[in-house]
């Protein structure tokens, strides 16, 4: 099989969009192009002594916004292709959701199962230096967040290199987000992709005109949902999806895959594998030792959460899913993509559907530049203006609330509720501006192709604004 070009597929994507609209050539070649990449070697010790020497990357994907944005990925397969490519559906994905970011991303290619957390440490401080010191960092430049193999602890390390080295800037703090809560991050943000994801998918099951071409009742209660992946993404998207009554009749991790067509409980499965080590043995499942078999498993709706070039040409005719909502960056290729359209798959893409991510992280950056964590103003001035006007209702109209009825009123303020409120509103409506475009544009028959003509539309038109193409 030739090597994929992952930059080249999201080429592929952008210009099949690029083709409905009427933007000068020049102009989308600047919006596609990635405008820096940064690769640099650095030598690690390990525990024993002996010095590896690692590869990173970042990539700066558009500077149409800044700063950039995009997550670091830790990865033993990553390439210079692969860190284009995911840079350049970041600044796609951030004019999709309006965010006012351009795209970033970045990799080091280590496999972190192979390395102890201090060694992970020294890589992270080390590979956060390099690009504060080539200025490929910074609140107001580039904003790098978790991606596979990062977390919260990782950008922790980062932060705290940062603030080493520029901790005489005040907002030194939102120099990158997916931090811990207690170190400058914010609630929900661990879950943000998978919410993100969830509400996307509850929102197109609501929509009966969409769910009767696909031979689907409207609603997620019942429906058969198959996930690849059980990370930060996959297993929120599949907990909120059995929380909201679908049943979720398969579920791989890189152990295997888990189905039961009766249901499986995410949080026992991932108890399950963090005391036994895999998905086998898993409790009333037949397990398969492919993660690859929940994309086939039967089933209304695909999740794939794991990594990019999972629904390829040769298992696209297998797939049985009525919906594809793609939680991973690049799961289907060109071709896969051709035969669910040609199927009538509905397929929702990443470059819209995973943004739950960024989105949250950009909360984040605001309550990093504001200094104040939200609610915190608002909080107890709202819950007494509820309760007044509760008070004075009661009087108007000679009732009394029940304390149980009083409390379902009155809810306080979290940090949590605002964001979550705040990304369930930027999905929606992302959601709606894609179908609009969809509806505008003559001859744009998938959610893809509508979400690239946005971006583009987005991307165009600010650096025009900006007055680079006068
Ligand atoms: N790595 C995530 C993504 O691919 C999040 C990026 C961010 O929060 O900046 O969307």
């Amino acid at each position: 099989m030739p090597e994929r070009r992952f930059f080249a597929d999201v080429g592929r994507y952008f210009d099949r969009a690029a083709a409905f609209g009427s933007h000068p050539p020049g102009l989308l070649a600047q919006v596609r192009h990635c405008n820096s990449i940064y690769r640099f070697d650095f030598p690690v010790r390990r525990n024993d002594g002996s010095i590896d020497v690692v590869r990173a990357w970042r990539a700066e994907h558009s500077h149409h916004k800044l700063p950039v944005k995009g997550g670091i990925r830790f990865s033993p397969h990553v390439d210079e292709d692969e860190v284009m490519a995911l840079a350049a559906l970041m600044t796609y994905k951030c004019a999709i959701v309006d965010v006012p970011y351009g795209g970033a991303k970045g990799a080091v290619c280590i496999d972190v199962r192979e390395h102890t957390a201090e060694e992970i440490e020294r890589v992270t401080r080390r590979y956060a230096y390099e690009l504060i010191s080539k200025n490929f960092m910074g609140p107001a430049v580039d904003v790098p967040a978790p991606d596979l193999g990062t977390g919260a602890r990782e950008m922790a390390w980062i932060a705290d290199t940062y603030q080493a080295v520029r901790g005489d800037q005040i907002d030194a703090l939102g120099c990158v987000t997916g931090k811990p809560l207690s170190q400058g991050g914010i609630a929900g943000r661990g879950e943000a992709t998978g919410r993100g994801l969830f509400y996307v998918l509850r929102e197109v099951c609501a929509d009966a005109d969409e769910m009767a071409p696909l031979g689907l009742s409207t609603g997620l209660d019942g429906k058969r949902v198959a996930v690849q992946g059980l990370g930060k993404v996959g297993y929120w998207v599949a907990r909120l999806c059995h929380e909201a009554g679908a049943r979720i009749v398969a579920v791989a991790d890189i152990s295997g895959t888990a189905v039961d067509p009766r249901g499986i409980d995410p949080a026992a499965l991932r108890r399950h594998i963090a005391d036994s080590g895999s998905v086998a043995g898993f409790p009333g499942a037949a397990v398969h030792d492919s993660p690859a078999a929940a994309l086939e498993a039967d089933c209304d709706v695909l999740i794939p959460a794991a990594v990019e070039n999972q629904l390829t040409a040769d298992n696209a005719p297998r797939i049985q899913a009525r919906i594809i909502l793609e939680g991973a960056n690049g799961p289907t290729t060109p071709e896969a993509d051709a035969v669910f359209q040609s199927r009538g798959v509905l397929v929702i893409p990443d470059v819209y559907a995973n943004a739950g991510g960024v989105i949250v992280s950009y909360f984040e950056w605001l309550k990093n530049l504001s200094h104040v964590r939200f609610g915190r103003l608002e909080r107890r001035y709202q819950e007494r203006a509820d309760n007044r006007l509760l008070d004075v209702i009661e009087t108007a109209t000679g009732t009394t609330l029940s304390a149980d009825d009083r409390g379902q009123i009155v809810t306080p303020i979290s940090e949590l509720t605002v964001v979550n409120s705040g990304l369930e509103e930027t999905m929606i409506t992302a959601y709606h501006k894609i179908r609009e475009t969809m509806r505008a544009v003559d001859g744009i028959e998938d959610l893809r192709t509508a979400a690239f003509h946005l971006a583009i539309d987005r991307v165009a038109e600010a650096y025009v604004q900006r007055g680079v193409f006068p």
